[in-house]
């Protein structure tokens, strides 16, 4: 008996992943994501980025795309970014879209889980808000209305099933996200919010899985930790702390592995070669 294609489960060969990273972070922040997640969702993987680079395009081949947007943190250049994800996930035949910053760690496995317990087929919006309240703007489109809407935080990660992503086309694909994030002159991830919790409205499913660096990283007990899709690292002094980092004291040690990430996926992933010679197995 064949089942038909869309019923199958969800495997990681159905997932588009999108990394959005920059010029001054591809030896600060990208090498270590090859080195660890990435190195196990090769053919899904796709890092954006604003420039070329021998290192990664040898590491990654047609998979590190050059937006050719401009290299700043201005919301020009990531809506620019955004818009080139977007628009290469459309091209591809994938049942989910999922975004995450370079300084994410992506639990591919707990990922595909997650993703299971949904159908890419309906209209889900994934993610995790950073603010407690819904983002209030003003609608430039229409008379300067005031507007309300949820959003994931892009540097938590987030994902967008193929149903969704279709019916976003019109205020998303070909240039038209760049037109939506002038419209309310906020970031990218703000903007995705916009266009489908407001012009859509399909409401976010907030997922406590998904973490970025504006929540307490330390907070996550240590056996709960391989149950996170997402995380991530802040190693600039924010709020009076030197830095806000996952509590994983083990593997390696914290001038060999400042951001944690490598510790991990040791803890993870025992029997690849990185972690040879650190861990008990
Ligand atoms: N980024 C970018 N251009 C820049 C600065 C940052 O594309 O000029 C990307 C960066 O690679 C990361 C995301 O935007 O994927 C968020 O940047 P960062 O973590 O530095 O700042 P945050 O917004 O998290 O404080
Ligand atoms: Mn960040």
């Amino acid at each position: 008996v064949s089942v038909p294609d869309r019923l199958r489960k969800t495997e990681l060969r159905d997932i588009f992943i999108g990394v959005k990273t920059t010029e001054k972070y591809h030896r600060q922040r990208m090498d270590l994501l090859m080195d660890t997640w990435v190195s196990l969702a090769k053919d899904q993987t796709f890092v954006f980025t604003d420039s070329d680079d021998q290192q990664l395009r040898s590491r990654l081949g047609d998979h590190l795309i050059n937006t050719n947007c401009s290299s700043s943190h201005m919301r020009q250049a990531l809506c620019c970014k955004m818009a080139v994800e977007y628009d290469m996930f459309l091209q591809q035949d994938k049942r989910w879209f999922c975004h995450v910053d370079d300084d994410n760690y992506l639990n591919v496995h707990e990922l595909v889980k997650m993703l299971n317990q949904y159908k890419h087929t309906d209209d889900v919006y994934l993610g995790r808000p950073s603010i407690n309240h819904p983002m209030e703007t003003y609608d430039r489109h229409e008379n300067m209305q005031k507007v309300n809407f949820w959003f994931a935080t892009g540097g938590a990660g987030f994902c967008i099933s193929k149903g969704l992503a279709l019916k976003m086309i019109p205020y998303a694909s070909g240039g038209k996200f760049m037109s939506s994030c002038e419209r309310i002159r906020l970031p990218d991830d703000c903007t995705l919010g916009f266009i489908i919790e407001r012009l859509l409205r399909v409401k976010l499913v907030q997922i406590q899985q998904f973490h970025s660096h504006l929540e307490w990283l330390k907070f996550i007990k240590k056996e709960e930790l391989p149950h996170q899709i997402s995380l991530s690292y802040g190693l600039t002094p924010y709020r009076g702390s030197a830095r806000n980092i996952i509590g994983l004291d083990e593997v390696f040690s914290e001038s060999d592995d400042p951001t944690r990430f490598k510790s991990l996926h040791c803890l993870l992933y025992p029997y690849v070669d990185l972690c040879s010679g650190h861990v008990k197995r």
